[in-house]
């Protein structure tokens, strides 16, 4: 028998039906692989599903995308992801012209908005993918009324905390839906731009800390570089190549934001680490901490 198919043999297929002529045999190879049970793990039928009801859809096969969706649906009930895969559902609904069936879904999930810091984005992207741009807008709108209310219902504590986190999330998502849509800038929008602006381009990690990092995460490697060398070349490279005027933002990870991500969610998210001073003289101690000086150190790293 097959050896059972894992994430990555599931995307690796999708891929492979993507660079082909023919996507059908793939979207009919991820379906049997559901239907025989030959799956590494049984929550993974959802995502299987998922990416056959995405060829579909490439395929502009309506009737097609909506059953394998509607099934994707049904494999992830009760799973992390269930709401992220209605919603998705609800986008294929409002894309193929079964409207009312779409807007039932998404109004089921609205109110998920003001709990679920990821609805931001789950529940208006249907929308904003749909032409229902505006719509999106207004409901991101009343989310952050609903939002302020819970918060001061609610006084100083654990609760207000996670909910200022949601409003956070609202209001940078609001602000990215209005600009696509040209609107003119409120008061909302001001403060948005301003948290836009606070997320790093790179957060680099001085080397005990890296070495910590990929050892408890090895998969922060493909973001971060294999190796403390890689890391400091990607960001350096980066640096050089960019305008000086616009230079990438990088954040230096401290021990703090180190604990955070190492921990669990349930921590409260501590404060930003510094903002790289980049470049320092050819002859001053390079940014990374290694002691050597820049000229000798990232400076030719980066041109590597
Ligand atoms: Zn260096």
């Amino acid at each position: 028998m097959a050896a059972a198919l894992t994430e990555d043999d599931l995307t690796g297929i999708s891929s492979d039906a993507i660079a082909s002529d023919d996507p059908r045999p793939y979207i009919d190879q991820l379906v049997a692989a559901v239907d025989e049970d030959r799956l590494a793990a049984p929550d993974l039928a959802s995502y299987a599903l998922g990416l056959a009801a995405d060829l579909a859809e490439g395929l502009h096969d309506g009737d097609l995308a909506l059953t394998l969706s509607e099934r994707s649906v049904e494999a992830t009930q009760g799973l992390d992801d269930e709401n992220w895969t209605r919603a998705r559902h609800a986008e294929l609904l409002l894309r193929f012209g079964r409207e009312d069936e779409g807007m039932r879904e998404l109004h089921a999930l609205r109110p998920q908005l003001t709990r679920d810091e990821m609805a931001s984005l789950y529940v208006t992207e249907a929308l904003v993918e749909n032409g229902r741009g505006e719509l999106a807008e207004e409901w991101l709108t009343t989310a952050l009324t609903t939002a302020a209310e819970i918060v001061e219902r609610a006084g100083p504590g654990r609760e207000a905390d996670e909910i200022r986190n949601i409003e956070n999330v609202l209001a940078l998502r609001r602000f990215h839906v209005r600009r696509d849509l040209g609107l003119p800038y409120d008061e909302i929008d001001r403060i948005a731009e301003q948290l836009d602006d606070e997320n790093p381009d790179y957060v680099f990690w001085p080397e005990k800390a890296f070495a910590t990092l990929l050892e408890a995460q090895p998969d922060a490697a493909d973001e971060l570089g294999a190796t403390w060398d890689e890391h400091r070349a990607m960001i350096e490279r980066d640096l050089q190549a960019s305008d000086p005027g616009d230079l990438p933002l990088v954040e230096v990870g401290t021990p703090e934001l180190l604990t955070a991500l190492l921990g669990d969610d349930e921590d409260a998210a501590p404060p930003p680490g510094p903002e790289l001073e980049w470049p320092p003289g050819r002859n001053e101690p390079c940014w990374c901490g290694s002691g050597a000086k820049y000229k000798k150190c990232c400076l030719p790293r980066g041109r590597a």
